[in-house]
């Protein structure tokens, strides 16, 4: 490869956590970065060249937009960095005629309703489910499901507006409160991302995220975290992933075998995944597969080869670059996203010293600042702050972020 084909677009929301490891990874690996978000930045006229602002939510305008200064800066690859650039990223490698992703293949991804009828048509495990538009009677939707169920956003992420329902009741409860979320909801989602949700069997079981990197069409697998804490709802913080996953070898195969069909399925081929899969009795059920990395500061969970960063390989996938290792350490890893337990104002945070200093613990980053407003679940979809461990085994990592995280006092007035 020349050395010349070594631009890439970034996309970033002006909301995502991703923005340092990417530009961390592009330092070290000589990359010239155009970063583009949705809002201008004050720096914009200063740096014409590095930093654009594009209409996430009109991905036809992008690549128009892209594809003119293409033309006196040629780009060599698109990387999105979160769900709500996936798509955007797609239009824009098709127009420049980049490899990457199809537009409908990230379409689909994007979409959790598409996505499940893409997966049950393939005979990929989902669980059941059924469109509910906002228009539509909840009382008489809520008579015709099965519970436990679960009512979702068609296009949030983070859990954001994920309500599980026990009985008619709670159905309408939530019916109503995803409408509410629905309206506020500041991201622009495409319509019938507004005007509908999906409801779903509530699948029993253990829970995994799968990291995965796709190299024309073949599925890497790079790590499986387990998710220790039951998840059983109503609502469902993410709190600790620990990699790798505890789970006997032949159920890990089955997990990757299964995530390797959603992708095919999706039509997914170039790129990062995460995905999440629920294990029980039946075999493992397809919760998302997203095409991006893996969100908030968890990344830093990983490091492959020689000390790569997740963010080095996929950096260096989508220019082409040959990919030395995708084996990730062999020492377990994991992290806490540290939840918020109840909304107000963030007073105080106490005991990040005496947490850090727990064996193991390699780092409390709080990401939270105080003064700023805190706001739970389902409604939220940010965390107070991330804490990261190492250790011998899985095990002793987990132990170490339970007691890190006890260590912790968040004082939200
Ligand atoms: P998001 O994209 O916002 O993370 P998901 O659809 O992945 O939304 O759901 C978030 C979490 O909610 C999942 O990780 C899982 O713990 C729980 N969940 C979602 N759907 C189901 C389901 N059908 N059965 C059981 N748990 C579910």
């Amino acid at each position: 490869m020349s050395s010349s084909a070594n631009r890439l677009l970034l996309l970033l929301p002006t909301t995502t956590y991703r923005t340092e490891a990417f530009v961390e990874a592009a330092t070290k690996l000589g990359v010239e970065l155009v970063c583009a978000s949705e809002r201008p930045s004050t720096l914009e006229h200063l740096a014409p060249d590095s930093l654009v602002t594009l209409d996430f939510a009109d991905p036809r305008a992008s690549a128009e937009t892209i594809a003119r200064f293409a033309a006196r800066r040629p780009i060599h690859a698109v990387v999105p960095v979160d769900d709500q650039t996936t798509v955007v990223a797609a239009a824009i490698s098709q127009r420049l005629g980049l490899k990457s992703n199809s537009l409908p293949a990230a379409a689909i991804a994007r979409d959790k309703h598409a996505m499940r009828r893409c997966l049950a048509e393939a005979g990929v495990p989902v669980p059941r489910f059924r469109l509910v538009r906002l228009s539509d009677d909840p009382a008489a939707r809520a008579e015709e499901v099965d519970y436990p169920c679960v009512l979702k956003p068609l296009a949030l992420s983070a859990s954001r507006g994920v309500i599980r329902a026990n009985d008619a009741r709670e159905f309408v409860a939530a019916f109503h409160r995803i409408a509410a979320i629905l309206e506020n909801v500041e991201a622009r989602l495409p319509d019938e991302a507004r005007q509908a949700l999906l409801v779903e069997q509530f699948i029993a079981g253990h829970e995994v995220a799968l990291e995965g990197l796709l190299v024309g069409g073949t599925l890497h697998v790079l790590a499986i975290f387990d998710k220790p804490d039951p998840l059983d709802g109503p609502f469902f913080e993410e709190t600790i992933y620990v990699t790798p996953s505890r789970l006997p070898e032949p159920a890990q195969a089955c997990i990757a075998a299964v995530t390797r069909d959603a992708c095919s399925a999706l039509g997914l081929t170039e790129g990062p995944i995460h995905a999440e899969l629920r294990l029980n009795e039946r075999g493992p059920f397809v919760l998302e597969v997203a095409a991006r990395s893996i969100g908030g500061l968890c990344s830093r969970t990983l490091t492959f080869g020689t000390g790569l960063s997740l963010e080095e390989l996929i950096l260096s996938h989508a220019l082409g670059r040959p990919l030395q290792s995708l084996e990730r350490e062999r020492r377990a890893a994991g992290v806490m996203m540290i939840p918020i337990p109840r909304a107000g104002r963030l007073a105080s945070v106490h005991g990040a010293d005496e947490a850090t200093a727990v064996d193991g613990v390699e780092e409390v980053a709080i990401t939270m600042h105080p003064g700023q407003e805190v706001v739970p679940l389902p409604e939220g979809w940010q965390y107070l702050g991330f804490i990261f461990a190492r250790a011998d085994t899985p095990d002793a990592v987990e132990q170490a972020l339970r007691q890190a995280h006890a260590r912790l006092h968040f004082a939200i007035e």
